[in-house]
């Protein structure tokens, strides 16, 4: 039998770094491969699933059907989870190294980017990032308070993420209570006494960044109206054009355009889109009292079109804000980073310092392109990557420790208490138990301690 790494004689071990989509994608993908391939994905948290668990909004439960297909990836027997476990914190890459012929990192993207004016960090100024994270039980964010007793929130930026916010502020409890939101957020939530909700987006309706489900949801939610003048949906020649030639924007625009067609809202909250305004400051005292916005013209008349200022400015007096400008990746300790664009550099996957490739280390979904694209974007993302990792197996330098046992080894001394699949799923039952009685899909723990508790680890 031969001894080749990717062999039945010598498997090739594999560790994915990040148990969302784009993880569970490249595990798919290398399992489908000739090669025989041992994959362990690795979590910090000690649940699997990412973006699907702590992103896709609550009320969006088909999105989450996705994870019957990552379920089957895990049923796998070449595949392991190592939930509770962070890479860099409780195992450095060099010495996952190690125990792996080659490292996929699928770690997302885990920060906000920033608008970078002044008052951004006012109390009642929060980023969309920790608030969505919030509502959907992640353990790090549980902490987290929102201020709710203004009758006006305001969302800057246009994206998915900023209508889910919208959404979840908009929506009745009655429309919440049967989700998987979590009970501690739908109790703040059902204080709330926000009234108006504003989306001000920087570029004009047909640039704008969410997509035809999403604008459509808000013509049909039960106490909450779209409203959106006509004199914001007239578009310059450039931007008539671009909504010709992409079918996404033009249907969006035709629901913009519906909305701005109904009479006046009666409905008990409002939620209100702007187009061509930047926020320029937040102020108050102590604490965020008003939005000082400044209406943007359009320039540049070949491709893509960029918002200007005009100097024109109007103040929004608010209680909450919510920055929903998009994410950003952060570093892992021992691997290269480009600040810029907050990815790790790489070439079709193949993370290089420089230009040059480094041998076994690869990138997949929001770290290796940034923070785009929607789930089923990470399937042909992460086979481009795991096609050059087949190709590159003879060149790959064999780690020191290939097996499972010596890893499980090295967490066992160190004292992590590593999550298995099999104890993830212990509190997956745990979880949907608990939500039968309230009609809910589940009850997400929302900490730790229970995780570990309901997978009878400490
Ligand atoms: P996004 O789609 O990139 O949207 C970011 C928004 O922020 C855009 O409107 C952008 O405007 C605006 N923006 C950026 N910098 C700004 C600034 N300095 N001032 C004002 N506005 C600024 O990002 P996202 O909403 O975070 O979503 C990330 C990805 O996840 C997207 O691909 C999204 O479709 C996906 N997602 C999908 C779903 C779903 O399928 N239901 C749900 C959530 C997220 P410009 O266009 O002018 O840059």
């Amino acid at each position: 039998m031969s001894n080749n790494p990717g062999t039945e004689g010598r498997p090739l071990r594999v560790a994915v770094v990040g148990s969302g989509p784009s993880g569970f994608y490249a595990a798919e993908s290398m399992f489908k491969a000739d090669a025989v391939i041992e994959v362990d994905v690795y979590d910090s948290l000690c649940a699997p699933f990412g973006l699907v668990r702590y992103g896709v909004a609550p009320d969006h439960a088909k999105l989450k059907k996705v994870i019957k297909v990552y379920e089957k990836t895990a049923s796998n027997d070449r595949f392991a989870f190592f939930g509770n476990v962070t890479v860099g914190r409780d195992i450095r890459v060099e010495e996952l190294r190690r125990f792996y012929d080659a490292i996929v990192f699928a770690n997302g993207a885990q920060t906000d980017r920033r608008l970078g004016i002044p008052g951004e960090d006012l109390p009642g100024s929060y980023t969309a990032t920790e608030f969505v994270a919030w509502y959907n039980g992640h353990p790090d964010f549980q902490d987290r308070t929102f201020d709710l007793s203004h009758e006006v929130a305001v969302i800057i930026g246009q994206g998915n993420v900023a209508m889910d916010v919208g959404r979840i502020l908009a929506k009745s409890m009655d429309e919440l209570k049967n989700t998987d939101i979590t009970a501690q957020s739908l109790e703040r939530l059902a204080e709330s006494r926000v009234r108006e909700i504003h989306m001000i987006g920087r570029r004009g309706p047909a640039q704008a960044a969410f997509t035809p489900p999403e604008i459509k949801e808000f013509g049909e939610l039960a106490i909450c109206e779209p409203v959106v003048t006509p004199e914001s949906l007239v578009l310059n020649a450039q931007s008539a054009t671009e909504l010709e030639n992409n079918r996404e924007a033009k249907k969006n625009y035709g629901f913009l355009k519906g909305f701005s067609e109904r009479p006046a809202p009666t409905s008990e909250r409002r939620f209100i889109i702007h187009f061509l305004k930047s926020p320029k400051e937040l102020v108050g005292n102590g604490r965020l009292e008003r939005v000082i916005l400044e209406k943007n013209t359009l320039a540049g008349n070949s491709g893509k079109q960029w918002s200007e200022g005009t100097g024109e400015t109007e103040v929004l007096e608010c209680g909450a804000l919510f920055r929903s400008v998009g994410y950003r990746g952060v570093p892992i300790e021992g691997v290269p980073f480009e600040e810029k664009r907050g990815v790790f550099p790489n070439e079709d996957g193949r993370i290089v310092n420089g230009s040059t490739p480094i041998p076994g280390l690869y990138a997949v979904g929001w770290i290796k392109r940034g923070p785009t694209g929607v789930i089923g974007t990470n399937k042909p993302d992460a086979n481009a990557t795991i096609k050059n990792l087949l190709e590159d197996i003879p060149s790959l330098k064999p780690c020191e420790e290939p097996t499972r046992a010596a890893v499980s080894d090295f967490f066992r001394i160190k004292g992590v208490a590593v999550i298995s699949y099999a104890d993830w799923q212990k509190i997956d039952a745990a979880e949907v138990e608990c939500g039968q009685v309230a009609g809910k899909p589940r009850e997400k723990f929302v900490h730790v301690d229970e995780m570990l508790r309901a997978a009878e680890k400490d």
